[in-house]
């Protein structure tokens, strides 16, 4: 029998013959629990102030939830475990040694989605993904450049599938313009030179403060659009509007402007758990006003109905794509892969195409390029990609 590496099989299989990618990504949710367990014993090396319970979790409640969810621990003996006044000196380094089993298992749990029992709601879900995110923060934030080196390369190196053929990525603005930039830098020069990867970056603004950005530095000359973050809890429609009430449309215009002069994309975070609310009234009222060329990239399409595609199509300034996270919405909004095709056809109905992402790689399970499609696949849907890799 003639053996076929499992990514040129599964191309012959589906029939495609480009290659993949993962088109939305967040810097710090892509690297794999792995990647930062390949620094052995480096691991907790991150100074002792910085990995405190309380920077991490900021309540106790929060750190009892993840020991239920991801730990399997039950709440009466995670006070055991750790008490309240201890939640305010430890460290992660001490909780993942005090927890039963190996410090390094439980630094994964702590930064990688369990598959959750069906005890879990979806709301609980986005509280652990959102700690996770922070967890991570504070390792990117505080390691070393060799050990950020090791962490990055570990990454390119361990994914037999390649999904990191093309990423597109965004980060807050100080690995873009402040202090911590270098260790994007590091990410790019290792991603490009040494694995020839297409790196895009995006600069992103949290929602509710794109208000308080008149003026979009100059250093950001070289990065490849804006992403609009910060819609996992949109289906909350309270907060939303508190949030938002102050925002106003020409603050979503300046970005427009900015993307519009200069040639760069704006990716929106919408339709990922609503498709109303004072930010979609913004929205509405934007993408059927605004009159010079721009490229939009919509984040997700959970909750995208007809009505906004009509309503995108009617405006031919707008050269719009989309995003298709099927996992993280799986995992995160709980919407069903059959109900997401549905919308992935329809947006191919109207002409636009769609691009697959992970938005979440190092976190949520089969959320890789690979997995996707399989997904899909299963599902009866042969999505065809707009590019595919075939690894060597
Ligand atoms: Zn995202």
């Amino acid at each position: 029998m003639i053996r076929m590496p499992f990514g040129v099989l599964f191309a012959l299989l589906i029939g495609l013959s480009s290659y993949g990618n993962n088109s939305h990504e967040h810097f710090r949710s892509l690297f794999l629990a792995e990647n930062f367990l390949a620094l052995g014993d480096d691991l907790f090396s991150v100074p002792a102030n910085e990995q405190t319970l309380t920077e991490a979790f900021g309540r106790y409640d929060q750190l009892l939830l993840m020991l239920r969810v991801n730990f399997g621990i039950p709440e009466n003996k995670a006070h055991e475990l750790v008490s309240e006044a201890d939640f305010a000196k430890m460290t992660l380094h001490e909780l993942c040694t005090r927890v039963p089993g190996d410090a390094s298992a439980n630094f994964k749990k702590l930064v990688t989605m369990s598959i959750p029992n069906k005890d879990v709601s979806n709301f609980e879900m986005r509280q652990i993904y959102v700690l996770q995110e922070d967890i991570r923060t504070i390792w990117l934030k505080n390691l070393s450049k060799d050990q950020l080196a090791k962490v990055y390369r570990n990454y390119f190196e361990t994914d037999p599938a390649e999904n990191w053929k093309e990423i597109h990525i965004s980060l807050s603005a100080p690995y873009l313009t402040g202090e911590h930039r270098w260790r994007y830098e590091l990410f790019l020069e290792i991603a490009q030179r040494k694995y020839q990867a297409k790196i895009k970056s995006f600069l992103s603004i949290h929602r509710d403060k794109i208000g308080q950005t008149p003026v979009i530095a100059s250093e950001l000359t070289a990065i490849d659009g804006i992403d609009l973050t910060a819609s996992m809890f949109e289906d909350n429609k309270a907060k939303e509007s508190s949030k938002l009430n102050t925002s106003k449309n020409a603050a979503l215009e300046h970005i427009f402007d900015w993307a519009s002069q200069n040639g760069k994309e704006i990716r929106i975070h919408a339709f990922e758990g609503a498709n109303t609310g004072p930010f979609y009234d913004m929205l509405e009222t934007v993408l059927s006003s605004y009159r010079r060329p721009v490229k939009i990239r919509i984040g997700h399409i959970g909750y995208l109905t007809k009505e906004w595609l009509e309503r995108m199509k009617k405006n031919s300034f707008l050269n719009v794509t989309f995003d298709v996270n099927a996992a993280s919405n799986y995992w995160l909004q709980s919407r069903k892969t059959a109900d997401l095709i549905e919308i992935i056809k329809m947006i191919h109905h109207y002409g636009y195409s769609t691009h697959l992402g992970s938005d979440g790689r190092g976190i949520l399970p089969k959320s890789s390029y690979l997995d996707q499609v399989r997904t899909l696949r299963t599902h009866g849907f042969k999505y065809m990609c707009h590019k595919f890799y075939l690894p060597k």
